[in-house]
């Protein structure tokens, strides 16, 4: 091949840029109304007609009309090995123009940062894993095994209408899938200039959604009256957002504490994990999260007039349960809520717990430290839930592997949906060169 033909040739890190810049101006906004979540539909159109100039030819299947899911598949040199699912969604949770320092959709390239909703959840991996596929196929690289690509619609509402329909009504696109990379994990935390762990999501809480019914006599609000369906759920619901659930260390859990108490000095008391927890700075509040139950109360809904006692009262909880503690949870919560006051489950999604180990964790290691000689990649348990939930049904063993290197100095945790989102530049072309590493040896 001619030096010619070579430079014609976009080069996968600058075309990210391109590619993740155009996926944010796409406003795939889910406010999990289907009447007003249609961009999906956009973005999936964006990435089938980049996937297909380059010769791969995408499926799209629409769940309910503008939500639709894509699934792609590229050929592995061993058709005998198991498939290489690798997922991420197009939609992103509402932004407010008002309060940040961009527009939301406008994809603005500023003071080395891409700045969007979407652009670290997770329109930044999208466009990775398409900027790496596209030059493979110019190239004429070919995966180890065959990889599924999957761009879902729905994430961000609980993926009823994305990775869940997916694996309801369209399994046979995910046939042999073994094992499975999505987001939130891969992402770097600075511990010194020379080293940074990468914390590779092995495990995910449970999601245990609850709806409290509380009853009693409905009656006039000017009389003595010791029956108020208010009252009991308000005594109830403090009860729930004031309790500290104990303390149980998972070995993800163990085995991330271990590694940074070890990187930063710490002395890790297995009995109180909370103090080594607390010198974590900014990812303090989402690995606190992850040594216990929690229920925090989210929403609460009572009466129709000033005077009037009702005879009703509902209240939300969102409950988030560790691997296998989901029917000990509900236990729990039933002691701190009383025998009178009916639960409800509106959200029932297992917990996730794989082990740091085997080819496919050694292949995300080697990847990151070919990149980054001072990467320690660690396991570690993602508080919140992602598409994995949906794809751990068929048997896939999912991990968070969406490689980031982020300045030291950088909240990342802040950005999940948070106001002004953006992701560097050079973050995501470094994600780019250990996407393409990795995804060579899986
Ligand atoms: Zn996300």
């Amino acid at each position: 091949m001619t030096s010619d033909a070579a430079s014609a040739r976009p080069d996968p890190t600058d075309e990210v840029v391109d590619l993740c810049r155009d996926l944010l101006r796409i406003d795939t906004t889910n406010t999990g109304d289907n009447d007003t979540s249609a961009g999906e539909r956009l973005a999936a159109e964006y990435v089938a007609e980049k996937l297909a100039e380059v010769g791969v030819e995408p499926v799209i299947h629409e769940s309910a009309p503008g939500r639709a899911n894509l699934v792609a598949r590229i050929p592995g040199t061993d058709p005998t090995r198991g498939a290489l699912l690798v997922h991420g969604h197009l939609d992103v949770v509402p932004a407010d123009a008002d309060e940040w320092s961009v527009h939301p959709f406008s994809g603005e390239l500023r003071d080395g940062y891409l700045w969007g909703r979407g652009a670290i959840d997770m329109k930044d991996f999208d466009a990775m894993v398409l900027a790496v596929v596209r030059h493979w196929q110019r190239t004429g690289v070919r995966p180890p095994r065959d990889i599924v690509l999957a761009y879902t619609a729905d994430e961000e509402a609980g993926s009823d209408y994305g990775a869940h329909f997916l694996v309801q009504r369209h399994r046979d696109l995910l046939d042999g899938c073994t094992e499975a990379i999505g987001e939130v994990g891969g992402f770097s935390y600075s511990v010194s200039d020379a080293q940074r762990l990468y914390l590779i999501e092995t495990a995910e809480k449970g999601i245990d959604w609850l709806r409290l019914h509380a009853r009693g006599r409905p009656g006039h609000g000017s009389m003595v009256h010791d029956d108020n369906a208010v009252t009991a759920l308000a005594e109830a619901v403090a009860r729930i957002g004031r309790h500290r659930f104990p303390v149980v260390v998972t070995d993800t859990v163990r085995a991330f504490l271990a590694e940074i108490s070890d990187l930063l000095g710490v002395e890790l008391d297995p009995d109180d994990p909370e103090t080594a927890i607390a010198k974590l700075g900014p990812i303090a509040n989402i690995i606190g999260a992850t040594i216990r139950n929690t229920a925090n109360p989210t929403r609460l809904a009572a009466g129709y007039k000033d005077n009037v006692i009702p005879g009703r009262a509902t209240a939300t909880i969102d409950c988030r349960s560790l691997p296998g503690q989901s029917e000990l949870l509900e236990r729990q919560l039933r002691e701190l809520i009383g025998p009178d006051i009916a639960i409800e489950y509106i959200q029932r999604q297992p917990a996730l717990e794989t082990t740091f180990d085997g080819d496919l964790v050694d292949a995300m290691s080697a990847a990151l430290r070919g990149e980054d000689p001072g990467a320690r990649p660690v396991p570690y348990m993602l508080s919140g839930g992602t598409d994995a939930k949906a794809f751990s049904q068929l048997g896939i063993r999912c991990f968070g592997f969406a490689p980031l290197r982020l300045p030291a100095d950088l909240n990342f945790s802040a950005l999940f949906h948070g106001i002004d989102e953006r992701v560097p530049v050079d973050g995501l072309q470094f994600g780019v060169r250990v996407l393409d590493r990795f995804l060579r040896t899986c």
